[in-house]
């Protein structure tokens, strides 16, 4: 192999969107985790997050703003999920925490099927890899199929996941740390810690790629 195709051999192991932006889709020239120039210079970063009612500690990487979601977008329902290393790249856990395990938001077995993946555990993975952590998903699951909580508000969706997990008893003792790709009200988060507290889990996290307070539009 000569010099010159050895480097186009490693800009593609570097680069393997062929510099195609993550957020925009466009091709572009990016930076060194697949970003142009114009979508970096927009993204929001989720310094101060808040916190969530019933969850001991909350972190999230990036706000919910356009290039965010164009990323997100691709990633949750059309399979790009080469784009886990960008959404978790923003994700810093906190040091005073003290994580057993990672565990991901599950979907309920029919939707997973449909979709393919549980885009939460793949952010996840890709986050225990990169920090040295373990993923539990046999700790907590969907026991009951909700709607899609788009269109809902803050009452509804509490009242629509109301429920809706299960803990298993070997989350007793432990400090998980949730895992999803997006946070609007909480709702969802606040039920799994629940769940999961109810089954004797000592402090339960929450992390999210993404945090939105306001109501999503997914018409976009
Ligand atoms: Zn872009």
């Amino acid at each position: 192999m000569n010099i010159r195709s050895m480097k186009k051999r490693i800009l593609d192991l570097l680069f393997p969107q062929h510099l195609k932006c993550h957020c925009c889709d466009r091709e572009a020239i990016v930076n060194s985790y697949g970003i142009c120039k114009e979508c970096e210079d927009a993204l929001l970063f989720s310094a101060d997050a808040g916190s969530i009612e019933g969850i001991d500690g909350y972190t999230a990487g990036l706000q919910y703003n356009k290039p965010a979601k164009r990323a997100m977008w691709s990633f949750k329902y059309h399979g790009a999920l080469y784009k886990k290393e960008f959404l978790i790249r923003y994700i810093e856990i906190p040091r005073e925490w003290t994580v057993d395990c990672l565990v991901p938001v599950p979907l309920h077995i029919d939707r997973q099927r449909r979709r393919g993946y549980n885009q939460s555990t793949v952010l996840a993975n890709a986050i225990a890899e990169r920090d040295g952590l373990t993923v539990r998903e046999d700790l907590l699951e969907r026991v009951r199929n909700t709607p899609q909580q788009a269109h809902l508000n803050q009452k509804e969706r509490q009242k629509n996941v109301r429920n809706a997990f299960r803990a298993s008893p070997d989350c007793s003792g432990l400090c998980v740390a949730l895992v999803d790709d997006m946070r609007t009200t909480g709702a969802t988060l606040r039920e799994c810690a629940l769940a999961l507290k109810k089954s004797g889990a000592s402090k339960v996290y929450a992390i999210t790629a993404c945090c939105s307070m306001e109501e999503i539009d997914y018409s976009e």
